[in-house]
C-alpha cells in the first residue's frame, strides 16, 4: 500500500522523522509531500525543505520526497496512494485533523487518513517552536538532527 505524508516541514523535526520512520515500516511506499503554500511565509523555500528531507531520509529505501501544491487528496491520487498519513501530537491537533480527514473523505472516498500518535518525547515539538527557540539563540539540538540545525542557524544569520 502506498501512503503520502503531506505537510509544511519548515523544516523537518525529530517528530516528523519519527512519523516517517514508522510509516516506512507500516507501508510499502511512503511519499513525503512538501506543501507549496503561498499563503504562508516559510523560513525555507519548498526546494530547501525538500532537500533537507531528502538528506534526512536517505537511509529508507521505500521513502521519497516531493513537493506539491493544492489539495492533499489530489496529491494522494496523483501518487496512486490509498492513504494520507498525519501525525497527532495532542488534543489540540485532534479537532482540526479530524475535520480535515472528514473533509478529505468527502472529496475522495477512495483515500483514507491514518493518524500516527506522536512518541511522547516529541509531543511538544513543532517546526514553529524550534524556529522560535533558535531565533532567540536557544539550544535546539534535541529538536532535529545536526544537519538540519546547522541549516536553521545559517538561515537565521542571513536574516
Ligand atoms: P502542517 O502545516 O500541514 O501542519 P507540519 O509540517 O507542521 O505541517 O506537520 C506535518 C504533519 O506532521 C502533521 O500531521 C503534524 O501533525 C505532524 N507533526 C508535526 N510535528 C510532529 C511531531 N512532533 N510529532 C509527530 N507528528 C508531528
Amino acid at each position: 500500500m502506498i501512503a503520502v505524508y503531506p505537510g509544511s516541514f519548515d523544516p523537518a523535526t525529530y517528530g516528523h522523522l519519527d512519523v516517517i520512520q514508522r510509516a516506512s515500516l507500516a507501508f510499502d511506499h511512503v511519499i513525503v509531500g512538501v506543501l507549496h503554500n503561498s499563503a504562508k511565509s516559510p523560513l525555507f523555500s519548498v526546494e530547501e525543505r525538500v532537500n533537507i528531507l531528502k538528506d534526512a531520509i536517505k537511509s529508507y529505501s521505500n521513502v521519497e520526497v516531493r513537493s506539491f501544491e493544492g489539495l492533499s487528496v489530489n496529491f494522494a491520487r496523483e501518487s496512486h496512494a490509498q492513504v494520507i498519513i498525519r501525525g497527532l501530537r495532542a488534543v489540540t491537533d485532534f479537532e482540526y485533523e479530524l475535520q480535515m480527514a472528514q473533509t478529505n473523505r468527502v472529496l475522495a472516498p477512495d483515500v483514507d487518513t491514518v493518524f500516527l500518535a506522536t512518541r511522547l518525547e516529541y509531543a511538544y515539538l513543532s517546526s514553529t517552536i524550534m524556529k522560535e527557540v533558535a531565533s532567540f539563540g536557544g539550544d535546539i539540538s534535541k529538536f532535529a538532527p545536526s544537519q538540519i540545525i546547522e541549516r536553521v542557524q545559517e538561515k537565521l544569520l542571513q536574516r
